[in-house]
């Protein structure tokens, strides 16, 4: 007979994620997603799992990732694990793949998927999109903050005492007065690492040597949110803040007390505006299963910006912009940032999807590679519009 050791999993890590684990055999476990659920207990999504694998033998190993069923704005039974999830895996917790389709099993009867490989080296990492933590923020903000058109001044605090941060680039030796601005949020739901990435390889252009890069900074003033929630990202997660309020919800109330990350945010860009100063355009970035989408106020700036997306290599574009309040009233509690800024000050405010699965345009789920590629094709679609 064959003994195997145990394979053992950790997540005591920055933004490491997984719930119970139960060996089914030396070569088969059982992981529960941690999930997270709001406030009263509702809305609770699983969409975020990121662990280390140690003692892994040279055989075959069935993982199958369990309890994956929430819900979505208050409609119970929505997985955003699904039969076209694929999930990625490091060696080395730095470059992600995609595990194939002949690795993925998806039982639909008991809402599981069940990854089926055999492991090259004895220790792995496995999540749901590659992670972008504080850490890579910090190594972010300390390489562009080498730059003269740089300016970092935190927005706030979290509830756990964390700095919100809050990033200028702009050509500051052209005068304000001659620029447009446009505002740039980023991960208000923790999960949504790919739209970091998007906003790293965008930050970093805008402060390259490019001409384009010139053109930009000389014309707009850009503001960058990149990381609206870390106290999420470091805690793993998935998208409520740590009183349980939905990042991306409450932007009516704003509560300081139990959504100190909306309230900053919220203050930091309403003071902008009633300091005289403009906001010619707001984006917040999302990413959602599958599909992209803009969401706005309707118009030829809608228009535009879509049509700009539509050119880029990856933005799978179909349908049009969506309108900002196609659903009608937003009841208390439920606004979103976009439709806040619009609502409350009129600004051309913009929400954007970008899906995490297959994407049409280039045949296989975006990787890295492919979000910091687009950042760069971002700020231009966006200057586009103004
Ligand atoms: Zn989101």
């Amino acid at each position: 007979m064959l003994l195997l050791a145990a394979i053992t999993i950790t997540t005591a890590f920055e933004a490491g994620s997984l719930g119970r684990v139960e060996a089914v055999s030396p070569v088969h476990l059982r992981c529960a997603l941690k999930g997270q659920a709001d406030q009263d207990g509702r809305n609770r999504q699983a969409s975020w799992y990121y662990f280390r694998l140690d003692g892994l033998p040279k055989q075959e190993v069935r993982l199958e990732l369990t309890d994956l069923v929430g819900e979505y704005n208050y409609k119970p039974g929505s997985h955003a694990v699904t039969r076209n999830t694929r999930p990625v895996y490091s060696y080395d917790d730095r470059t992600w793949k995609h595990f194939p389709d002949g690795n993925i099993e998806w039982d639909e009867k008991q809402v599981r998927l069940t990854l089926r490989f055999t492991p090259e080296r004895g220790r792995m990492w496995i999540a749901h999109v590659p992670p972008y933590t504080t850490a890579h923020l910090a190594r972010l903000l300390g390489d562009i903050g080498r730059s003269p058109h740089v300016r970092q001044e935190p927005a706030g605090k979290t509830t756990q005492g964390r700095e919100l941060p809050l990033v200028t680039i702009t050509d500051l030796a052209a005068p304000e007065r001659d620029k447009k601005t446009i505002w740039i949020m980023a991960r208000q739901h923790a999960w949504e690492t790919g739209t970091s990435w998007v906003v790293d390889g965008a930050m970093r252009f805008l402060v390259s040597g490019s001409p384009e890069a010139a053109r930009l900074r000389r014309e707009i003033l850009w503001k960058f949110f990149p990381l609206a929630d870390p106290d999420g990202v470091v805690n793993g997660q998935v998208r409520f803040n740590t009183h349980g309020f939905d990042v991306n919800r409450n932007w009516d109330t704003a509560e300081p007390s139990r959504m100190a990350e909306i309230a900053a945010m919220k203050n930091a860009m309403l003071a902008w505006i009633d300091g005289g100063r403009r906001i010619d355009l707001f984006l917040t970035l999302h990413n959602q299963e599958g599909g992209d989408y803009i969401d706005g106020p309707p118009g030829d700036g809608a228009q535009r910006f879509f049509e700009a997306l539509a050119k880029t290599d990856s933005f799978q574009a179909s349908g049009g912009p969506r309108n900002i309040f196609a659903r009608g009233a937003v009841e208390k509690g439920r606004m979103t940032v976009n439709q806040a800024l619009f609502h409350e000050r009129k600004v051309q405010a913009f929400l954007m999807e970008l899906g995490v699965e297959r994407n049409v345009k280039l045949g296989r789920p975006r990787t890295t590679g492919d979000n910091l590629a687009f950042g760069p094709a971002l700020l231009q679609a966006l200057a586009s519009v103004l």
